[in-house]
């Protein structure tokens, strides 16, 4: 008889974004002349950018001919990326990384899921309240909890309420924890950590022997230069985190997939009497037993991001969705609310008004001004009574969407 990994029973049923969708069908539907503006998901909008289009072609090109073609790629990536990683994103900002560090991979989402598995089910995770759903389903599958209770938070799971009173950056737990998920800039609330907030959480990793997973995704937004864009910038990280990175966001990969995380040689975890291992070494064995490495082309495509002109077509993609962010800010103040994020960070966060359910704003953002944004309690239960708007839009939809909810009765 084969029996299921039970852990699958302890989820939710729904995923946050399956549910946006099913209520933006039904509305459609039902108003098929409405003009749904969809500020919900977290997706880029904008094309890759021609220097990385050339890239991509050039390696599509080379696997046509016999002298150029290539199989299977390193599993770790190839050396170009890695190295153009690691000295451009790296050391460039002072950060002691080597190409050796750096996994190269199709999806931070897989990533943050998959490294669950190279730690015991008895570790205790610490994770923000609200974020990135992915952290607590996968900590979940990975059968390091109990079931969840009726507000939605699991049995075993440290939660981190991340509120206005502490500027959506999280307190050290009280307990004592093991893995600590955080993500800067922060999907959903746009908050980023100064380097003497990250400090913090570092001294307690080293005292604890914990390992912090640092989901840096958003990291291409920062333009304040005061604020970390790697861990590694914090000394005594190298010890003690894995830091998750994407392209999706960086350079519109969301639909290309390419992604790296990264694990220096110092991080270590223990066996059950106490002697310490590599984690990288344990990461390098699962990659390579479990992944088959990126396409060439991916990856021919994501390197050209570091060139000159790669890197200053990307700056200009960003500057305009930070500049949607700006607009969003402004108008979504005019309009009367509390609004966070949005500087340094992709996403806009806003308080409801008069305390309004996020799930209920949303239908009535839906109804009454055809705009879809993301309800801030699908994040986790503190982000309930927000809600997040993305900056991944086209202009003219942003200007159009904040007229809209200026509008609203
Ligand atoms: C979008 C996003 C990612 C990137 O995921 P990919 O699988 O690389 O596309 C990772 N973490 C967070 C918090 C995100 O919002």
């Amino acid at each position: 008889m084969a029996s299921i990994n039970d852990n699958y029973l302890k989820l939710k049923a729904g995923y946050l974004f399956p549910e946006i969708g099913r209520r933006v069908k039904q509305f459609t539907e039902a108003n098929p002349s409405a003009k749904v503006i969809r500020m919900g998901i977290g997706d880029v909008t904008r094309p890759l950018t021609p220097t990385i289009i050339k890239a991509f072609h050039e390696g599509v090109e080379e696997m046509a001919h016999f002298s150029s073609f290539k199989g299977y790629g390193p599993e770790q990536g190839y050396d170009f990326l890695r190295e153009a990683i690691a000295e451009y994103d790296y050391k460039a900002r002072g950060a002691n990384i080597s190409a050796d560090d750096i996994f190269i991979s199709d999806g931070s989402k897989c990533d943050t899921g998959n490294i669950q598995e190279i730690f015991g089910s008895e570790n205790i995770v610490a994770l923000g309240d609200p974020v990135y759903p992915v952290y607590a389903d996968t900590t979940v599958m990975s059968g390091k909890t109990g079931d969840s209770d009726e507000t939605g938070y699991f049995e075993g799971i440290v939660y981190m309420p991340c509120t206005e009173e502490n500027g959506f950056v999280p307190q050290l737990p009280k307990e004592k924890v093991d893995l600590i998920f955080l993500c800067f800039p922060n999907n959903p609330t746009g908050a980023v950590a100064t380097a003497s907030e990250l400090k913090i959480w570092v001294d307690y990793a080293l005292e604890n022997k914990c390992i912090i997973f640092f989901d840096a995704a958003y990291q291409a937004f920062i333009t304040d230069p005061a604020i970390p864009r790697t861990i590694y910038e914090i000394e005594g990280a190298e010890k003690c985190a894995i830091e998750f990175r994407s392209f999706s966001k960086t350079a519109g990969f969301t639909g290309t997939r390419c992604a790296f995380t990264v694990i220096p040689e110092g991080v270590m975890a223990f066996d059950k009497a106490g002697n310490p291992h590599k984690v990288k070494l344990l990461w390098n064995r699962r990659h390579t037993t479990k992944f088959n490495g990126v396409s060439y082309p991916v990856q021919k495509a994501a390197a050209a991001i570091y060139t000159p002109e790669g890197k200053k077509e990307t700056d200009e993609v960003i500057a305009y969705y930070l500049e949607n962010a700006q607009i969003m800010r402004d108008r979504l103040h005019e309009a009367g609310y509390v609004v966070f994020g949005g500087i340094n960070a992709p996403y806009v966060w806003i308080k409801t008004k008069n305390d309004m359910k996020s799930w209920d704003f949303f239908d009535k953002l839906l109804h009454d001004a055809n705009v879809v944004g993301t309800p801030g309690s699908g994040f986790g239960p503190s982000g309930e009574g927000y809600f997040r708007f993305s900056a991944f839009a086209d202009r003219e939809n942003v200007i159009e969407a904040m007229e809209r909810i200026k509008n609203l009765k």
